[in-house]
C-alpha cells in the first residue's frame, strides 16, 4: 500500500514540474510573439543629408520615392551592407536610370533595432507547381503567385511604418539573409527544390500579385554589396523588377529565374542597358507607366501614374500592348 501512495506521489510531482515547465514556456512563447509584434521605432540618419543626395532632382519630372531602412543592430559579423554601399549603390541607380528620364528621390534614411528573428528570412512558401511548357513564365505565375512567408510577412509588418503612399514608395530594408526557393528540373521527369541566397530580392509584382499585402508592395530587401559589381547595380537592378514589372530578360532573352548574360540591367552580368520598343520587350515604356512614378505638379501635389488594374501582373491592363507574348520552352525532355 504504501508502495502504491509513493507511486501515485511521485506521479502527481511529475505532473505538476510537467505542467509549471509548460507554463513557463508558454510564457516565454507569448513575450517572444509580443516583442515580434512590435513595431520598430526609427529615427532618421542625420549623417545622410538627402537634401544634397537629391539636389539633381528637377519638379514636374517622373520621379520614385524610394526610403531605406538601415537596422542599428545587425550581428559583427555581417559586412556585406554598409551605409556608405548603400548610399553608393543608391546614387548609381540614379545615374543608371538617368537616359530613361525617371528621377529617384531619396525619402530618408532610418536606422533603428530591429528583432534578430527578422535579420534572416524565407522569401516564399516553397512553391509546388513547376512551370511547364504549355504556359510561359508570366503566365503561370498569374495563375500561380508566390506566397510570402508568415515570417516574412511578419517582418515587413515590424519593419514598415503605415503611410498613405505605402504601396506607392519603393522601401530598400537592408536584412542579413534572405533566401528564395524556386523549383529546377533535376533530371528526367524530377524537378527539385533549390533555394537561393540572394544579394538583393525584389518581391515583384508579377510573382506576387496580391498575394503580397499592397501596403508592402514597394518592399525591396539589400543583403550583400559587397562585390563592386553588386554596389554598382543590385539597387537599379532590384528597382527594374519593381518598375519595369519584368523577371530576367532582354532583348530575344526571354525570361528566366537567373540569366547569366550581359547587356540588360535586369539580367545577372554588368549590364545597365534599359531597351524600348518592342525589340527591347518595353522596358522603358513598361517603366514609365509604372504605378511607383509620380510627377510633382506646380502645387506640390504628386500626380501617380495610374495604378494596377489586376493586381499587377506582367499582362495588367495597364500596359496595353506594351506586353510580349512568348511560348514556353519545354523545362523536360517531350518523350517523357
Ligand atoms: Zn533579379
Amino acid at each position: 500500500m504504501n508502495k502504491l501512495f509513493s507511486l501515485l506521489f511521485l506521479l502527481s510531482l511529475s505532473l505538476s514540474i510537467n505542467s509549471c515547465v509548460e507554463y513557463e514556456n508558454k510564457d516565454e512563447r507569448k513575450k517572444r510573439e509580443s516583442e515580434i509584434q512590435e513595431k520598430v521605432s526609427w529615427e532618421i540618419d542625420n549623417s545622410i543629408d538627402s537634401k544634397v543626395i537629391n539636389s539633381d532632382l528637377v519638379a514636374g519630372k517622373m520621379t520614385i520615392d524610394v526610403g531605406i531602412y538601415f537596422p542599428s543592430n545587425l550581428d559583427k559579423a555581417f559586412k556585406k551592407v554598409t551605409l556608405d554601399k548603400m548610399i553608393e549603390s543608391f546614387k548609381a541607380a540614379k545615374e543608371i536610370y538617368k537616359p530613361t528620364d525617371v528621377q529617384l528621390n531619396l525619402l530618408w534614411v532610418k536606422t533603428g533595432k530591429v528583432n534578430p528573428s527578422f535579420f534572416s528570412i524565407q522569401a516564399n512558401e516553397t512553391p509546388g507547381i513547376p512551370r511547364t511548357e504549355y504556359v510561359n513564365m508570366y503566365q503561370h505565375m498569374q495563375r500561380h503567385p508566390a506566397v510570402l512567408t508568415k515570417h516574412a510577412k511578419a517582418a515587413f509588418e515590424h519593419i514598415v511604418e503605415p503611410d498613405k503612399d505605402n504601396h506607392r514608395t519603393i522601401y530598400l530594408i537592408v536584412l542579413q539573409e534572405v533566401f528564395y526557393p524556386f523549383l529546377d528540373v533535376s533530371e528526367g521527369r524530377n524537378w527539385m527544390i533549390k533555394s537561393v541566397r540572394t544579394g538583393g530580392m525584389s518581391f515583384p509584382t508579377y510573382s506576387y500579385l496580391e498575394n503580397l499585402p499592397n501596403r508592402f508592395r514597394g518592399v525591396m530587401t539589400i543583403t550583400n554589396l559587397s562585390r563592386p559589381d553588386r554596389f554598382r547595380r543590385t539597387i537599379a537592378h532590384e528597382i527594374g523588377h519593381k518598375a519595369m514589372n519584368v523577371s530576367h530578360e532582354y532583348m530575344e532573352q526571354d525570361p528566366e529565374n537567373e540569366v547569366f548574360a550581359e547587356g540588360g540591367l535586369m539580367l545577372y552580368g554588368q549590364g545597365e542597358d534599359i531597351p524600348s520598343g518592342e525589340k527591347g520587350r518595353w522596358h522603358l515604356e513598361r517603366l514609365h507607366l509604372s504605378p511607383f512614378i509620380y510627377r510633382m505638379s506646380a502645387d506640390g501635389i504628386k500626380q501617380w501614374n495610374l495604378d494596377y488594374k489586376e493586381g499587377g501582373h506582367y499582362y495588367d491592363p495597364i500596359y496595353g500592348k506594351k506586353i510580349i507574348h512568348f511560348s514556353s520552352k519545354p523545362p523536360i525532355n517531350e518523350n517523357w
